[in-house]
């Protein structure tokens, strides 16, 4: 049986320093803000070339607290894709805010620039004609974009960043996926205002339980986001400032990130040569979509992921593959416009580029451990299938 994704292999390998980390913690017994907490953010901050890393309880918090030290509150606007785990609307919602959905370029499933421009000229206008709209009784106004790093991918920031400049949107980059990831050398969760990542094991870099970071080279954003994650305190800690959160991180999830960060950049290079593997096999299957890394683009590989040509031959590859023991996903279903959430928004049949890609994307098993054999396996069974 071929796993989707193998943390066991991992596990083995640095199971010594993650049982010499935590043992240290319960001895110093400072389970939460403990020292592993400042040494665990300023390796990330070094990893990332952020100035700043507040470590935190999970991606959604991370990105909830973006926004919060980004004051967004009722009547903003925030941009972003439809192409994404709840997450990253949610938060939005959750403040109050509404998300203006930005459908995703068909090659990198990443938010598209040009229709994010469009997207920020109709809200300034309040013109649904120029980009869709959700029902909204009250007028917007922009306020921010969050961008999704899709499968480990980053976003097309070096257009991104200059449209945000230029509409005096702040921006941020919702890196769950992408850690390890870059752009010219430049790492994910480095771009924009603020960038956010998730250690969901799952994830990238994952640790034992719920984590997350928010990386930012501003100060005043940093010391506000400090406090929000202590229920926005001042200088002592009950001394309330602002409302926040309680959204620390663990020192035990610390603990164990600071083990698995030892032997990350060794799992990122393991991941590229599985994607390569891949890829080198299947860019031939007439109907299967590899997927395009450009110049200079490092994808984390969070996922794997291919186009098949329609839905039902979706099913009935994943239906074979399934019997021949080979496990597949679906990232995501359902675009998040068509989430049940989201029905009040009216935005059904809007985004023409997510709906189709929700009907025929695939992931197939992706992990660093994963055995070149396994992968000719995996290959080979689709190619049978698709050829
Ligand atoms: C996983 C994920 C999140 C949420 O992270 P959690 O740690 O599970 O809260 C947010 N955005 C994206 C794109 C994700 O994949």
């Amino acid at each position: 049986m071929i796993s989707f994704i193998d943390l066991k292999a991992q596990k083995e390998r640095i199971q010594n320093n993650v049982e010499r980390r935590i043992k240290t913690v319960l001895d110093h017994g400072r389970f939460i803000m403990g020292p592993e907490i400042g040494e665990l953010e300023e390796r990330l901050a070094d990893y990332t070339g952020s100035k700043h890393v507040t470590s935190c309880s999970s991606g959604t918090d991370a990105l909830l607290m973006a926004l919060m030290a980004l004051n967004i509150g009722p009547g903003d606007a925030v941009f972003t894709t439809p192409f994404t785990f709840m997450a990253t609307a949610e938060v939005i919602s959750l403040l109050g805010a509404t998300p203006i959905f930005v459908d995703i370029d068909a090659v990198t499933f990443n938010i598209d620039p040009d229709q994010l421009e469009k997207a920020i000229e109709a809200v300034h206008k309040d013109s649904s004609e120029i980009h869709p709209l959700p029902k909204h009784d009250t007028p917007l106004k922009p306020a921010a974009v969050i961008t999704v790093d899709l499968f480990g991918l980053p976003a097309d920031y070096g257009r991104i960043e200059p449209l945000c400049e230029a509409h005096g949107l702040p921006l941020i980059e919702d890196g769950a996926q992408s850690f390890g990831g870059s752009i010219n050398g430049k790492k994910a969760c480095s771009f924009g205002t603020i960038g956010t990542t998730s250690f969901f094991p799952a994830k990238p870099l994952g640790c034992y339980g719920d984590g997350g970071a928010v990386f930012t080279d501003d100060e005043e954003i940093n010391e506000k986001l400090t406090s929000i994650r202590v229920h926005g305190k001042g200088v002592e800690k009950y001394d309330n400032i602002r409302v926040g959160l309680n959204a620390r991180l663990d020192t035990m999830q610390a603990a164990v990130l600071l083990a698995k960060l030892d032997i990350f950049d060794d799992e990122v290079a393991a991941r590229q040569r599985v994607a390569s593997a891949y890829t080198e096999q299947l860019k031939d299957v007439a109907t299967l979509t590899t997927p395009t890394v450009e110049d200079g683009y490092v994808s984390a590989w969070a996922q794997y992921s291919l186009l098949t040509s329609d839905e039902s031959s979706r099913s009935a590859l994943q239906a074979d593959l399934k019997e021949a023991g080979i496990p597949t996903m679906i990232y995501y279903p359902k675009p998040l416009h068509q989430q049940t959430a989201y029905a009040s928004l009216h935005l059904e049949e809007s985004f023409p580029v997510s709906e189709d890609c929700s009907k025929r994307i695939f992931s197939v098993p992706m992990h660093p451990y994963l055995e070149d054999g396994t992968i000719n396996t995996i290959c080979q069974a689709i190619t049978n299938f698709g050829g």
